[in-house]
């Protein structure tokens, strides 16, 4: 029974993360969500969030400003992060997994996980 409502809650989690490619954090999900469902807590979301991470489904970002972001998309690549507006996006680039390789060049450490996060200002913001 506790199976079965973890696994719905985890469900509801999945449908609002789907598809998205704006890296929202635990708090504005929970924000979404508990509009919709008020019975899930903010904590139950979180422990589900770092649950897809930990199996791989989704990833989590860290850029630096304090709060885990997550990304729908578990493929690996590049994070923009714009000072100005806050806003990550995403840069894809096919030879991306190469970087470990690159890495690990200089390294005899098995190297599993490569994070590159850029930081500057989108289109947008340059042109204010
Ligand atoms: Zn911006
Ligand atoms: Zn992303």
């Amino acid at each position: 029974m506790l199976q079965h409502r973890n696994s719905k809650q985890r469900n509801i989690i999945r449908e609002y993360l789907e598809g998205r490619t704006d890296h929202p954090c635990a708090e504005k999900l929970y924000n979404e969500i508990h509009e919709h469902y008020p019975s899930i807590s903010l904590g139950t979301i979180y422990r589900n969030l770092m649950y897809l991470t930990d199996i791989g489904e989704i990833q989590s970002i860290d850029i630096g400003d304090g709060v885990t972001h997550f990304d729908p998309n578990p493929k690996p690549h590049v994070h923009f992060y714009c000072k100005k507006c806050h806003k990550i996006s995403d840069i894809f680039i096919d030879d991306y997994i190469r970087l470990n390789t690159f890495f690990a060049k200089y390294s005899n450490a098995h190297i599993e996980k490569c994070t590159v996060t850029l930081e500057g200002l989108c289109d947008q913001c340059q042109n204010l």
